[in-house]
């Protein structure tokens, strides 16, 4: 270890949007940081919470256009190196897109210890949120969370294989969400196959869309649904007419698509 004085970085989940769906743990490591370092998708109010005076920093900005990732990792060890306790709050959980694991090798190569927070992450969260289990037995018994990130262009995942999946989770896809759709059809995902966005779940925001995986992309840009978003493609996404439960501040603001089947018309 380098130095006299130990510091430490705790590599915390914020949740996916409302702020009381942070750990117990996350809400003390917070708590008792000399230093919060806090990502866009980061809730104001969990940052509020850091003890008076600790020093906050955000690096978030806009996708792509933030602070580099050395940066946030010389910042982090900085910190520690000089003895501080430092929280890393990301959105959701730290270990799902989040860079988290950048971080920590980044921490372990400069012999700063860190301790991981999970946190519950958007991928299961948010569709929670609008009713939405990624399983269920009926209609499907496992999920995939994928990044839609460079669906269009170089995507290096198996967009055959993700075509099989009974349900698919995409963050990251507002932008790409009619690609990733067209790129699922290609792949002989069925046309019917139901599909849902959510934007920016969790939060008095939250809105849904509910259609088919042909006329998502359509049914979301028509309902003019912001990021960020969360694509759920399966049957699942079928049984938020029934099972939705969140009423945001705005009231429910769900456009369901007439194209969508409702669960009770299957066989
Ligand atoms: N580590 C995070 C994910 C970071 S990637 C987690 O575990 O949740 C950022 C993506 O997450 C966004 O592009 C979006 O797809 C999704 N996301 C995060 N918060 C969201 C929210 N409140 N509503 C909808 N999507 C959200």
């Amino acid at each position: 270890m380098i130095g006299a004085v130990a510091g430490v970085v705790y590599i915390v989940g914020a949740g996916p949007g409302d702020p009381e769906l942070i750990t117990v743990r996350g809400r003390r490591m917070l708590r008792r940081s000399d230093v919060v370092v806090y990502d866009r998708l980061v809730h104001p109010a969990l940052v509020r919470r850091a003890r008076a005076g600790a020093e906050r920093i955000f690096v978030g900005k806009r996708p792509g256009h933030g602070i580099r990732q050395e940066a946030i990792n010389a910042l982090l060890i900085d910190r520690a190196r000089r003895g501080l306790r430092v929280t890393r709050l990301k959105g959701g959980d730290p270990f799902v897109f989040g860079r988290g694991g950048e971080e920590a090798e980044a921490l372990r190569a400069a012999g700063v210890r860190f301790e991981i927070v999970p946190g519950i992450t958007s991928a299961v969260a948010v569709p929670a949120y609008a009713g939405i289990p990624v399983t269920h037995r009926r209609l499907g018994s496992a999920f995939a969370v994928v990044t839609g990130h460079e669906c269009a262009g170089a995507s290096d995942l198996d967009w055959t294989a993700l075509a099989r999946i009974p349900t698919l989770v995409v963050l990251m896809g507002h932008r790409a969400l009619r690609a990733i759709a067209a790129r699922l059809l290609t792949e002989g995902i069925s046309p019917a196959t139901p599909a849902a966005v959510v934007s920016r779940g969790t939060t008095p925001d939250q809105r849904t869309v509910v259609s088919t995986i042909s006329g998502i992309a359509t049914a979301a840009a028509r309902a003019g649904l912001a990021a960020p978003s969360i694509l759920i493609v399966g049957e699942v996404a079928r049984l938020h007419g029934a099972l939705e439960w969140f009423t945001p501040a705005g009231g429910l603001e769900t456009a369901v698509d007439p194209a969508a089947v409702p669960l009770r018309q299957r066989p």
